[in-house]
Parts: structure tokens; C-alpha cells; sequence
């Protein structure tokens, strides 16, 4: 079977205003995992996920309890919530597609030169009154922690996730971009920072050689002129034009522009079909009516 890689965004998950209690967020889970049914007839699948909102909520939980309990390291928070997802996930997978489906804690692999440790960017975890901790960004609600967002260079353990779809199992990988670890005299070391894991999905999806990567978010297609009157969502796209539209500024840093960009990288080393759009869209964009599709 031709495989797919499918990447479930943080988005999908806790919704907005929404509390984010167990039970909501597994029913979440269940609701895009049935959407996947024809998908999984037709494709191997390899799924990954965002973990935005959950790992922000642990640092919140461990730095509550700072005084009784160390705060762990973002890299370490980072594999708590591949177990967490993976876990939701893989019931989810098992009850309703009835396929045996695995969870891989995946670390990826960074460069310790890469300018993003120089210049960090993404904003993770609580709002503070004061700035405690060296690197911070003062926004209007108070002062944030930021940490690099370094690219991924390899999926390290490629190999485990490569034999287990051989196997047949539906394999989760990739949680919240994947951990990210730098090499050091020839040892891993886990670094605080957080990989885009629209980055991280498009090169598990060259590392396994798919043909199709999916990126399942909470808009239905992307947009031209997003967010305006005149916004108008993009049916299909020629990789080129994709490519024009990028180096144009037209999509947005740290949402639209990841997936963009991972697509182009992805169709650049052997993909041959992007679809970005919504679980409640994604049969239709597999028909040819519906989502984004990039060739
Ligand atoms: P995910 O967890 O799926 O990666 P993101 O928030 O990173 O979620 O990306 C999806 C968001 O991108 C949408 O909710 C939308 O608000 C935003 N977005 C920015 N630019 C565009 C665009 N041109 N077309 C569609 N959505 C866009
Ligand atoms: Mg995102």
C-alpha cells in the first residue's frame, strides 16, 4: 500500500475556548481519527501532531509546584506529551479504525549552529509579571518565555518508525514537531527549544519516501489575502506558483508559511501530493472537491 503521512494540528485538538479537560480532548481526537476511514483503506498511514496547547499547560502545572517538585526541561515536557497525544491517539486509531496502531517517542535531530539558538522566537508557557528567566519577550499580556525554533535536519529514529509501518501498524510519531536534540562528542543531548512540526512532518514524509502528506488544521483550504474581504481559498496550486507565492510574503510566519514552505520542501525531494485543509474537509479534498492541494 502507498503510504501517507497525516499531521493532526494542535488546533484540532483543544479548541479555543474550550478548557481543555481529558474528555473533551479525546472526543476531539475521535472526531478527526473517524474522518481518516477511507484515508485508512486506501494508505499506510503515519500520523503525527501539534502539542501547542498541551505542553503549555504543563509548564504552567510544573512551575505552579516549583517550590515542591523541579521543573522539568521543555525537551523532557515534550516527550510527556508524545506519550499523552500518542496514547489518545492510538485508542483512538484501535476503537474506531480498527487498525493496531503504535506510538514512537521521536527525537529529531538539530543543528547546535542552526541561527535560531542565537535569536530565539517562539513564545511558550504562562504570562509573567516580571522578567525571570534570561530569555523573554514582553507581549501586552505580560512577559513570555521564548525559545529557539530550530529546523529539523534528520528524524533520528527513523529506522524503528520504518519497520513498524512495514508491519502494518499505524504509526504516531513526531509529537509537537519531535524532541529536539543536538549532537555533542558524539552523544544526543536533548536543547530547549521547540521544532515547527510542520517542518518535522514533511521531512518524516521524505525520510519514509510517502507520496502524499496531509497537514489537517482548523480552516478548510488556504487563503489568498486571508483574514480580508476579499480572502479567496486556493483549490489547487502548482508547487512553482506555491514557491511565488512564499517568497511574496503572502502567508503568515508561524502558521500558514510552516506548512507552505514544508510542503515545497516535501515535493522537492520525491512527494507528489500536499493537501492542507480540515478533518471535516478532507474526504472531499481526497475527491478532488474540496481543501488545498499542492502538486
Ligand atoms: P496547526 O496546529 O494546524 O499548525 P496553525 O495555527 O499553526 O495550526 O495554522 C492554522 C492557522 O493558520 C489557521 O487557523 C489560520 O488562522 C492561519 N492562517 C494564516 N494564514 C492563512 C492563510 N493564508 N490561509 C489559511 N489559513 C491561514
Ligand atoms: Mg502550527
Amino acid at each position: 500500500m502507498k503510504l501517507a503521512v497525516v499531521a493532526l494540528g494542535g488546533n484540532a485538538l483543544i479548541h479555543p475556548k474550550e478548557r481543555g479537560t481529558a474528555e473533551r480532548q479525546i472526543k476531539h481526537v475521535n472526531e478527526t481519527i473517524l474522518r481518516l476511514k477511507s484515508l485508512v483503506k486506501k494508505f499506510s498511514l503515519v500520523l503525527t501532531n501539534g502539542n501547542g496547547p498541551q505542553i503549555g499547560n504543563l509548564l504552567l502545572q510544573q512551575e505552579h509546584y516549583k517550590q515542591t517538585i523541579p521543573v522539568m526541561p521543555l525537551d523532557t515536557l515534550d516527550a510527556m506529551t508524545q506519550g499523552q497525544l500518542g496514547y489518545w491517539i492510538q485508542q483512538s486509531v484501535e476503537n474506531i479504525l480498527k487498525k493496531n496502531a503504535v506510538t514512537i517517542i521521536t527525537r529529531v535531530l538539530v543543528d547546535k549552529k542552526d541561527p535560531a539558538f542565537k535569536t530565539p522566537t517562539k513564545p511558550i508557557g504562562p504570562y509573567y509579571k516580571k522578567k525571570i528567566f534570561p530569555k523573554m519577550i514582553k507581549e501586552p499580556e505580560g512577559w513570555r518565555r521564548v525559545v529557539p525554533s530550530p529546523k529539523p535536519v534528520k528524524i533520528i529514529d527513523i529506522e524503528e518508525i520504518r519497520s513498524l509501518v512495514k508491519r502494518n501498524f499505524v504509526v504516531i510519531a513526531c509529537g509537537g514537531g519531535g524532541i529536539p536534540v543536538i549532537k555533542e562528542k558524539n552523544k544526543f543531548v536533548g536543547v530547549e527549544a521547540v521544532i515547527d512540526k510542520d517542518y518535522s512532518t514533511a521531512k518524516l514524509a521524505t525520510q519514509l519516501k510517502a507520496k502524499v502528506l496531509i497537514f489537517l488544521t482548523d480552516v478548510p483550504h488556504v487563503y489568498l489575502n486571508y483574514g480580508q474581504k476579499d480572502q479567496k481559498p486556493i483549490l489547487k496550486l502548482k508547487k512553482k506558483d506555491a514557491r511565488i507565492l512564499l517568497d511574496s510574503g503572502e502567508f503568515k510566519e508561524g502558521s500558514m508559511k510552516p506548512k507552505i514552505e514544508a510542503s515545497i520542501n516535501f515535493l522537492e525531494k520525491g512527494g507528489k501530493r500536499v493537501i492542507i485543509t480540515s478533518p471535516q474537509e478532507i474526504n472531499y479534498a481526497l475527491a478532488g472537491r474540496g481543501g488545498t492541494v499542492i502538486e
